[in-house]
């Protein structure tokens, strides 16, 4: 089905949040880098919900703090000091950190705040040590011109990264890491103007080719990340947060919209079947005994824990349950995703899936008259402890009820395929509050005239001076300026004497080709990129092997480019032993030689470089042998 978005009143607004390069984090001076060893120090603390000085506690954050739930936090002293762990008091705000936000701000014809004012937002999961985050903003009102469209950008701010997590919850254990929190991110907000998937995407490009324009943004998966608010008349708003890759925006924005529409579409029917949200009665029944020989595994194993299986009726829900959202989704998968995040439980069963999993069609019909349900009626059941069974089918209670309403405004979270789940209730209003521990910072007119006098040139301009300074084509010279690796070309280029076209096609085309390989080379560094072209341009190694060489250097963490040519045997022949090769392949090779005269050249080059690939240089080899062949027809 083609939507047209503009008919529908689709409004999208972004927040991109990029980590920026500073030498230091932004409250402290400890490095701005992710460490990979185990961590020196550990320390648990207690999930605790933090109250906003009108003495408002988020539900969900009570939620976890009820349930007891604990946090390891892991940390090395290089990356972390006694601020992340909330010991001591923050140091004042990073002044080079400011100045790249108001770099990027002016770009944006933003205009910059006299007075940078850090303010604390209430965090619930855990990953911020404190229970907050800290953020400031530093210009208001700029403008984006994307295509025809002029864009307005509500706020450029300045924030702190939150921990990282690490591997999955144990019991009532979630495990972080602190080495991020507190490493600065820019985050750039737009007004919620954006009216189509296509055009969200489009702005997102234009903001991140401005953040990448300032030279001082980091590379790399999870360096940048994007919240996306969408709302649709009727709808709700909903926030998408921590997008990743800027290839699923459209999609995402997409889906969202269409889950949205069908949601509407189910409550519209709801009504017409006239179901009420009070006769959705939070009446758990005990259907323990319907599964007594059940073969569904899932059941089976709950049970010999001694554990229950209890169910609630959804009158009238028949069918709705099944309902696909988008591709991947259904009304049931809502449920489940509640299920799981309030009641802890590994998912949810429902009558409009059945017979499946094991469990047969007459247990399905002892299960109806175990729960008093009518023909029209949907059942849910959990198999847990009866404490997080009730939890659970609460959750999906209040889900049916908000399904009557229509979308409720909640915070989700995407997923690898363009789809997105539920992550938490929408926070309510009053969850920032002012930051006490920092004095606030003056931006005076000097400030700004000086970054003012030395902006970097817009990417627009740029794209013109690569193609002309390198004689890049216009293709490439864009794909450059979209990749992260602008600034590394440029580099690459100054250190080496290997020809731009060809840096740029490998910062682009064999990079992404590379990644579709599944080849991790996220993991090369930029230095070892550097250290290939060197090794080129010194003739160490050759072009042809620059594939070969990514792969290796990505499956060898912290390896040297030497490492990489030794041991992929690609140590360069030198040009007296290519000759001498030569010779004997033509020795060998004396009898079709004879018969074929200078037509046999095809057939012997495959043989030398069947031997020599990535130890030579093609336009050599073939040079050479030309010549002994012709040396040895006369
Ligand atoms: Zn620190």
């Amino acid at each position: 089905m083609e939507i047209n978005y503009e008919e529908i009143g689709l409004k999208v607004g972004l927040e991109i949040h990029q980590q920026l390069n500073t030498s230091a984090k932004l409250f402290c001076s400890c490095k701005p880098e992710l460490f990979k060893e185990e961590p020196e120090i550990t320390f648990l603390r207690k999930l605790r919900p933090t109250q906003s000085e009108l003495g408002q506690i988020d539900p969900a954050a009570y939620f976890e703090f009820q349930k007891g739930v604990k946090i390891l936090y892991e940390a090395n002293t290089a990356t972390s000091c006694l601020v992340e762990m909330d010991e001591e008091p923050p140091h004042p705000l990073n002044v080079e950190a400011v100045e790249i936000a108001l770099t990027a701000a002016l770009m944006m014809k933003a205009k910059a705040v006299d007075e940078i004012h850090v303010m604390r937002k209430t965090v619930i999961d855990g990953s911020n040590t404190t229970g907050f985050q800290r953020t400031c903003v530093i210009a208001l009102n700029g403008v984006l011109k994307v295509r025809e469209k002029i864009v307005s950008i509500e706020h450029v701010s300045l924030e702190e990264d939150a921990a990282r997590k690490m591997g999955d919850e144990e019991g009532n254990t979630l495990r972080y890491r602190i080495d991020r929190l507190g490493i600065p991110l820019i985050e750039v907000a737009t007004a919620p103007v954006i009216n189509s998937p296509k055009e969200a995407e489009e702005v997102a490009l234009v903001i991140g080719r401005i953040l990448r324009a300032t030279g001082k943004v980091r590379r790399g998966l999870g360096t940048i990340r994007q919240d996306i608010n969408i709302s649709i008349p009727n709808g709700a708003l909903i926030e998408i947060k921590g997008l990743q890759e800027l290839e699923l925006l459209s999609l995402v924005v997409k889906y969202e919209v269409q889950r949205q529409l069908n949601l509407i579409k189910i409550s519209e029917e709801l009504k017409e079947r006239r179901v009420k949200g009070e006769e959705i009665k939070e009446e758990f029944f005990d259907v323990t005994d319907v599964f007594k020989q059940t073969k569904c595994k899932v059941i089976r194993k709950a049970l010999d824990k001694n554990q229950k299986v209890l169910a609630v009726k959804l009158p009238k829900f028949k069918g709705f349950l099944k309902r696909e959202l988008t591709p991947n989704l259904r009304l049931g998968t809502e449920m489940a995703d509640r299920a799981r995040f309030w009641g802890r439980v590994g998912g949810i069963f429902h009558t409009d899936e059945l017979p499946a999993y094991g469990i047969t069609t007459e247990e399905a019909e002892e299960l109806k008259e175990a729960a008093k349900a009518e023909e029209q009626d949907a059942i849910v059941f959990i198999a847990d402890s009866p404490e997080n069974d009730r939890d659970a089918l609460k959750a999906v209670i209040e889900r049916a009820r908000e399904a009557i309403k229509g979308v409720p405004e909640e915070t989700r979270a995407p997923n690898p395929d363009g789809t997105t789940r539920y992550m938490r209730p929408r926070p309510g209003a009053a969850r920032m509050y002012p930051e006490t521990d920092i004095p606030l910072t003056h931006i005076t007119e000097d400030n700004i005239k000086k970054i003012s006098s030395r902006l970097p040139e817009l990417p627009e301009q740029k794209l013109g001076r690569l193609m002309k300074e390198y004689r890049l084509n216009q293709k490439l010279a864009r794909q450059i300026i979209d990749s992260e690796n602008s600034e590394l070309f440029e580099t690459i280029i100054k250190e080496s004497s290997v020809s731009p076209t060809t840096v740029a096609a490998f910062l682009t085309e064999t990079l992404r080709a590379l990644k579709r390989d599944d080849v991790e080379v996220d993991k090369v560094s930029e230095n070892q990129i550097r250290e290939i072209f060197k090794s080129i341009s010194a003739g160490k190694l050759t072009k042809e092997a620059l594939w070969d060489v990514v792969v290796w250097l990505s499956q060898h963490e912290d390896k040297s480019v030497e490492e990489a040519i030794n041991n992929l045997g690609l140590k360069i022949v030198s040009e007296s032993e290519l000759r001498t090769f030569i010779e004997k392949v033509i020795a060998d090779n004396e009898k079709l030689i004879k018969e074929r005269g200078e037509s046999s050249f095809g057939i012997l080059m495959g043989i030398v470089m069947k031997s020599m690939r990535g130890k030579i240089d093609v336009v050599l080899a073939s040079k050479v042998l030309k010549e002994k062949l012709r040396e040895f027809l006369n």
